[in-house]
């Protein structure tokens, strides 16, 4: 699937050029392609063809309507870390039964919501959420599904900020507690556990760590058959990798088969929580070109999108490909990629080969993940535009943000 591909030399969205686009609905501008989107979730559906699974993409990472609903209509799952996706799934058309609700904080409203709608399951990352769950559950008369978070303490060689199954991070329970949580869980009538849940890290490449944190779930499942507690839920959490510069991120036909031969035979069907895989790729940002400036022997490309539209370079150092929408004669030179907030982490990227003219438009590519979702109001900027091409076809599924909307809800002293 190549959604981002050159005609004649001009940056398309699947049939679409960029140029248009971007002058269509102006920049910075998100575009994201549903064939895309489509297609990765496809991948995870093929590749655990022939097992029982459900595929429950994970919102954060791009939680736009529009996105969600693509995927409920192939039958996804939902992967929610809030009350607020929680109400963006179901508005975008997702199945409450299909719904799964993770992370360490949730609240007493949230998992009253979450209950009220009848969720497939919480993925529980303490006791202390437990108790809180199973009280909320006997007020209102219902039995909670449940799976605990385990920590499997496997090292999944990436970003320290985005580590998760490491022992000192804050995330699940550790797995010499794990026992003994489940053996609280069966004994409360408003609990109901039905799975085992772990979720390691993102932007993993390779395939090791899920076979050392599988190896350590799958023996937890088998102590907990001789203490009488049947897991039927095995949920593998997301992360896979993909190609921002020069990655080697791993096959999902291989992942797929690390998972299916850690369980063997036993009775489990599969979840899985793909975040990044899916949307990633699938989108791009469109940029343009403000300014260019020289200090000393530098290079910078002013361009009117910064680090409240797309983060991921100033918080993670992440590296993402930066092109010239259209070709040029000028000549190229090496340009640090700024935006025009007061800050020095202010850049989309650095000593990138660019030939480029005031003016011109750039793509940011592989912004559909972590993108939109992350950006902010930062220095009164104004939110960027969403969109998502579909063969010929552009729609508009956000609209820019209206500056004086930024302010609506504030007020001055009387
Ligand atoms: C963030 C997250 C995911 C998705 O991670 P990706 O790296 O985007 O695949 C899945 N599950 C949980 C619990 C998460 O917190």
């Amino acid at each position: 699937m190549t959604p981002f591909k050159r005609v004649d030399g001009v940056l398309h969205a699947e049939n679409q050029s960029c140029s248009a686009l971007a002058e269509q609905f102006g920049t910075p501008l998100f575009v994201y392609s549903k064939a895309a989107l489509e297609s990765a979730w496809q991948e995870f559906a093929g590749a655990l063809q022939g097992r029982e699974h459900l595929v429950c993409y994970a919102v954060k990472a791009n939680s736009n309507l529009a996105v969600l609903n693509v995927l409920a209509k192939l039958g996804s799952g939902f992967d929610i870390v809030s009350a607020g996706e929680l109400r963006r799934v179901l508005n975008a058309g997702g199945r409450p039964d299909h719904i799964v609700f993770s992370g360490v904080g949730k609240s007493e409203a949230e998992l009253r919501e979450a209950l009220a709608v009848g969720i497939r399951c919480f993925n529980v990352e303490s006791q202390a959420e437990l108790e809180r769950l199973a009280v909320i559950a006997a007020q209102v008369n219902v039995i909670a599904p449940i799976s605990l978070r385990v920590n499997p303490d496997v090292d999944a060689q990436t970003h320290p900020y985005i580590s998760t199954g490491l022992k000192e991070n804050k995330f699940g329970i550790g797995m010499q507690d794990a026992r003994a949580v489940y053996a609280r869980a069966v004994e409360l009538d408003s609990i109901k556990v039905i799975g085992m849940d772990c979720h390691i890290g993102s932007q993993l490449t390779t395939i090791e760590p899920y076979r050392d944190a599988l190896a350590k779930l799958i023996s937890l499942v088998d102590e907990l058959a001789t203490d009488g507690i049947h897991i039927s839920d095995l949920d593998v959490g997301g992360g896979q990798g993909i190609r921002y510069e020069n990655e080697d991120p791993m096959d999902i036909g291989d992942w797929a088969n690390c998972v299916k031969n850690a369980i063997g035979n036993r009775q489990l069907q599969i979840l899985v929580e793909p975040g990044r895989y899916i949307a990633g790729p699938a989108g791009i940002m469109l940029t343009r070109v403000e300014y260019l400036k020289q200090n000393e022997d530098k290079h910078f490309a002013v361009v009117d999108a910064a680090m409240n539209d797309l983060i991921r370079p100033a918080l993670y150092s992440a590296w993402q490909a930066i092109e010239a929408v259209e070709p040029s004669t000028e000549p190229a030179k090496h340009y640090d990629v700024v935006g025009p907030i007061c800050e020095s982490a202010d850049f989309l990227g650095k000593d990138r080969e660019l030939a480029i003219q005031q003016g011109d438009l750039l793509a940011v590519l592989t912004a559909g993940a972590y993108g939109f979702v992350m950006s902010s109001n930062y220095n009164t900027r104004a939110r960027a535009a969403e969109v998502m091409v579909s063969g010929d076809a552009a729609h508009l599924v956000r609209k820019r943000e209206d500056l004086d909307d930024l302010f609506a809800g504030e007020s001055v002293l009387p």
